[in-house]
């Protein structure tokens, strides 16, 4: 035969676009519209309603950005459409394009009542009339909100622009009104339009060599045939009739199998501010419950216990709906934590409280257990996940984002996740690479071709839906969903839950490979540096509700003092909201980090109060000064988790001036600072040993040029290091105090940025400090502050949630090449067998370590660098500009152990107050490797005691932990603080547990009273 393959598909694409895509609505009458621009900030439907609203017209350009505009519908129903025995439905045209929905302007449909019929996207733009609930009379009368969000992304080409900030953003307006109709769906037309998608999409997925896409080749042939181009509605029965033979052809035996769950990944924040979230889930939401009603096998799947808590809050009567549907295990909530965080740099106790507010959400407001942690685009995935998620009764966990790897291809789809402590996690990758399927040919056939499980395993999860605010699933992905559910040629697809697809995964793979340690995301490394102050934040907030809980906790059980549980609840859910994948890492436009700060200062303002009433309670009034040390090890003479006398230290820094420069000693470590500023030499006196390489320095300052292909506020791209600035010459070096606290002040330009460094021992101290105060006046440059140390480290260990990871310092191979940028919580530490170095930080994430072999003496130089600050212009044109002051700290001769005490101490300083009484700690815990993280009155308002604690250094390590209150019991708890039992190794005593804990083990325990 000719082949005329490629006429036939070309005709059938001009076919679908001039014609079939036309023909779905019979006819549409255009409807009387009325409106009104809300001045400010969006208002609520009820206030709305009272304003002057003035006539619309069709073509008249709307909305400047980030403004709203309500739309007032009104007109009469005909009577010849009510009994024309077709579907009715109102099409709204915002003028909205069919490119990137979720990312422009959107809109939700008001009853009159005040309830919310259903949102309006670019490619869900419908109202079924009969949703409406039409009188006798006839009357149309009905309102839309309508939301003129920009488009911040510009086609990804991440050029800097005003639309992030309301205050640049412009008044230009942006869509153009097109109208709101009354339209007569014709069911046949569309019914043959989802048809032909499907087909076609699977025809072209298909190999020619195959007589399958032949097959399906001539059936749209057929259909093109028999149809009638200037009658499409009365040939299209027929045009059907064509292509039923190749429908109903069912899947080959081996067809990979495809549970297809509904979803809309809607980023708690990112492109547009918090407020815009909140109405982009409720538009979402009620397309969903919508969509429900007249699809009763749909399911969705929905995340993030915030968002669901955002419409109890403002959308009662839609929470309502919300709830039947979930009742009728339809919409199934997943993931069981608050928001879809970041997982690099929440902290310990933060990360548990993710799961623990999410799952306590979901089971009071629904009675749902979530059984999967639901993770699809947080930016790489901390190796401590593993047992926290299994602690919070999580036995699945699922993400997808790892097929962004710039270079290395995760071997698995599907496998056990092996965290740092030993626990195993049964773990899916959708091999569709996307969390926002349209379940289209090409998508699906990607899913069973990429399937790296072949052979062992044959079943994969696709969540499908539009994301962000495009409006969630469509009836489309329905009819594709219902169309290969058996179809020769395509994986087969049922709809259902995630829970349904795990259950058959688990069942038809029960020993699934293994992959151990953290999964690093090899992209978005610039993530851990983006907007310091939000990062710096959350540091702060972390450790703040440490301390507000611990001394609460310690005045509810000492002094009877009333426990703040509700306003510590609010404080923790706002700080982990600001925990979501784009907020903590920077990745958000102007006006959400403006927010995350103004939030920021008033959770400190409020843990503050918290803290200094509970220690005022603790001492009572005198006049002796006492100290409270919040830390996990005794300080300076005080013991954890209590308050004492303050103690004299014997001899103030010894200080005395070089070259220029000056050296520093307290008895404990010895520090020469140059005529530069720069660190030379640093001795510890219990090992003897210079810290610094030969020829090397501390305190090392580097400008590189920072300018990532793409994605800039995410990326640090590997060829940074090729261009730096060395930024060794200090302007002054001065003492600016001597005594206790030895300062030397180094003031420096780097770039156009004045930048003054204080360096400081005190007595008593094992570590040198360096504060750096900042005036960041820069563009695209990365800020690096390097040690070089004389230290032959083939690994580097970062402190992560409850332990830290070790990550080789080579490059042997292309997975450890491209961990040329990695995260770190309060330290990093790199070590030789009997000697290592700490530098701890209390804001900072991305670090990089190096290392040289020095030709002079055949030494190894590591050299540990922070990432102190970036610069990006995109999604926020000035990123990281203006102040910043940001504490690093060096403590040579220091082990994990030191390096974990050192992590604390950066980022809790002791307090002081005047009091009567000194304040006994709560819990005496013998071993510093059992680290307590938290202490608090557990969530049931019972008044127990939760301590969590977990082995820090990586050991078998065995310790007691003992009450110093009274007691009716102990239990051990999962994160949720629900009694299980003890672990092997945990003995429960009377008022005290005997501990042997495996490496990074955690525990939490209730303390009965
Ligand atoms: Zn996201």
């Amino acid at each position: 035969m000719h082949d005329d393959r490629h006429l036939t598909e070309a005709r059938l694409d001009r076919f679908v676009r001039e014609r079939l895509d036309q023909a779905s609505y019979l006819r549409s009458l255009p409807l009387a519209v009325s409106g009104w621009d809300v001045p400010d900030e969006p208002v609520p439907f009820s206030e709305a309603i009272l304003q002057q609203y003035r006539p619309v017209t069709s073509g008249e350009p709307w909305g400047a950005p980030w403004s709203t505009r309500w739309l007032h519908i009104t007109g009469q129903l005909p009577e010849d459409l009510l009994s024309s025995g077709h579907r009715l439905e109102i099409v709204a045209e915002l003028g909205y394009s069919d490119e990137m929905p979720g990312f422009q302007c959107e809109g939700i449909a008001w009853h009159r009542d005040g309830s919310i019929l259903k949102a309006l996207s670019p490619r869900n733009k419908y109202l079924p009339v009969e949703r409406l609930g039409i009188g006798a009379d006839g009357a149309i009368d009905f309102y839309i909100e309508a939301a003129a969000n920009p488009d911040v992304a510009q086609g990804w080409t991440f050029q800097p622009n005003p639309l992030g900030d309301k205050a640049t953003a412009g008044k230009k307006p942006l869509y153009v009104f097109g109208g709101v109709a009354l339209a007569v769906l014709d069911e046949t037309v569309w019914e043959l339009r989802q048809d032909v998608w499907t087909l076609a999409g699977l025809m072209h997925e298909l190999p020619t060599e195959l007589p399958r896409r032949h097959e399906i080749l001539r059936a749209l042939e057929r259909m093109l045939d028999v149809m009638d181009p200037d009658d499409v509605s009365g040939t299209a029965a027929a045009g059907r009739e064509a292509l039923a033979g190749v429908l109903s052809q069912p899947a080959y035996a081996s067809a990979h199998q495809i549970v297809a769950t509904g979803h809309a990944h809607i980023d708690s924040a990112w492109l547009w501010p918090v407020r815009e979230t909140i109405r982009k889930c409720a538009r979402t939401f009620s397309n969903v419950v919508a969509l429900m009603d007249e699809h009763p096998d749909f399911v969705f799947s929905c995340s993030s216990a915030q968002q669901l808590s955002w419409i109890k809050e403002f959308y009662p009567e839609l929470f309502e709906r919300i709830k039947l549907k979930v009742a009728a295990g339809q919409f199934v909530p997943v993931g069981g934590m608050w928001v879809e965080s970041d997982t690099n740099m929440p902290g310990s106790e933060a990360m548990a409280r993710q799961f623990l507010e999410g799952k306590s959400f979901f089971r009071r407001e629904f009675g749902v257990d979530c059984k999967e942690a639901w993770l699809p685009d947080s930016f790489g995935y901390s190796g401590a996940l593993p047992q926290i998620v299994a602690s919070a009764g999580i036995d699945w966990f699922l993400t997808q984002k790892i097929s962004w790897n710039q270079v290395n291809v995760m071997p698995h789809h599907t496998f056990q996740w092996e965290g740092i402590d030993g626990t195993r996690v049964f773990t899916h990758f959708p091999p569709a690479d996307t969390y926002n399927s349209e379940l289209s040919g090409r998508e699906l056939a990607h899913a069973q071709s990429n399937y790296r499980e072949k052979g062992r395993s044959n079943v994969s999860l696709v969540p499908f839906g539009w994301g962000d605010g495009g409006g969630g699933p469509t009836r489309e992905m329905i009819a594709a969903a219902r169309r290969t559910g058996s179809l020769e040629g395509s994986p087969a697809v049922r709809m259902g839950s995630a829970k349904s697809f795990f259950e058959q995964a688990q069942a038809e793979y029960p020993a699934p490979p293994v992959w151990l340690g953290e999964m690093y995301l090899e992209l978005h490394r610039g993530t851990y540096t983006s907007q310091s102050n939000t990062k710096k934040g959350n540091r702060r907030s972390e450790h703040l509700l440490r301390e507000a809980e611990l001394w609460a906790a310690t005045a509810a059980v000492r002094k009877g003092s009333a426990y703040p549980a509700a306003e510590l609840k609010r404080l923790w859910q706002l700080v982990l909201l600001q925990q979501f994948h784009d907020i903590l890492p920077g990745s958000s436009i102007a006006w959400v980090h403006q927010d995350a700060e103004r939030n920021y200062a008033a959770i400190a303002q409020q843990l503050e109060g918290i803290i200094t009433s509970s220690m005022r309670a603790l001492v009572g009034e005198g006049d002796t000064q006492f100290t409270f040390n919040a830390a996990p090890h005794e300080r300076s003479g005080i013991p954890a988790l209590a308050a004492a006398p303050a103690v004299s230290v014997d001899a103030p820094v010894e200080i005395s001036e070089l070259d220029g420069g000056y050296v520093l000693d307290n008895g404990i470590i010895r520090a020469v600072i140059d005529s530069n500023g720069l660190v030379t030499s640093l001795m510890d006196y219990a090992s003897g040993r210079e810290a610094i390489a030969p020829g090397g320095a501390g305190n090392h300052l580097e400008l590189h040029r920072d300018t990532p292909n793409a994605w800039d506020a995410w990326d640090i791209d590997e060829f940074y290091r090729h261009n730096v600035t060395d930024c060794r010459e200090a302007r002054s070096v001065t003492l600016e105090s001597a005594g206790w606290d030895a300062v030397v002040v180094v003031e420096r330009l780097i770039g156009a940025s004045p930048l003054t460094q204080r360096i400081s021992l005190s007595a008593g101290s094992p570590s040198l400090t360096i504060s750096n105060h900042i005036d960041w006046q820069e563009s695209q440059k990365l800020l690096k502050l390097g040690f070089e140390l004389d230290v032959r480290a083939d690994r580097s260990a970062s402190e992560t949630q409850f332990g830290h990871v070790f990550r080789p310092t080579h490059t042997n191979t292309s997975w450890e090449a491209a961990k040329f940028e990695i995260c770190a919580h309060r330290w990093i530490h790199v070590a030789e067998a009997g000697y290592g170095v700490a530098v701890s930080n209390a804001a900072t994430y991305g670090h990089d370590v190096t290392r040289a072999v020095r030709e002079a003496d055949g030494g190894t130089t590591t050299t540990v660098r922070l990432s102190l600050l970036r610069a990006p212009k995109s999604p926020d044109p000035f990123t990281d500009r203006g102040e910043h002051e940001l504490v690093v700290t060096i403590r040579p001769g220091a082990q994990i152990a030191d390096a974990v005490e050192e992590g604390y101490r950066t980022n809790l300083a002791p307090r002081s107050i005047s009091g009567a009484e000194a304040v006994e700690p709560l819990f005496s815990v013998f071993n510093a490797a059992l680290v307590v993280e938290a202490v608090k009155l557990a969530e049931d308002g019972s008044g127990d005691v939760v301590v969590r604690l977990y082995e820090s250094l990586g050991e078998r390590s065995t310790g007691l932990i003992r009450a110093t209150f009274p007691v009716t019991g102990v239990e051990v708890t999962n994160l949720l603080e629900e009694t299980v039992e003890a672990p092997v190794g945990v003995l429960l005593g009377a008022d005290s547990v005997e501990l042997t804990l495996r490496p990074f083990q955690i525990l939490t325990l209730r303390f009965k009273r």
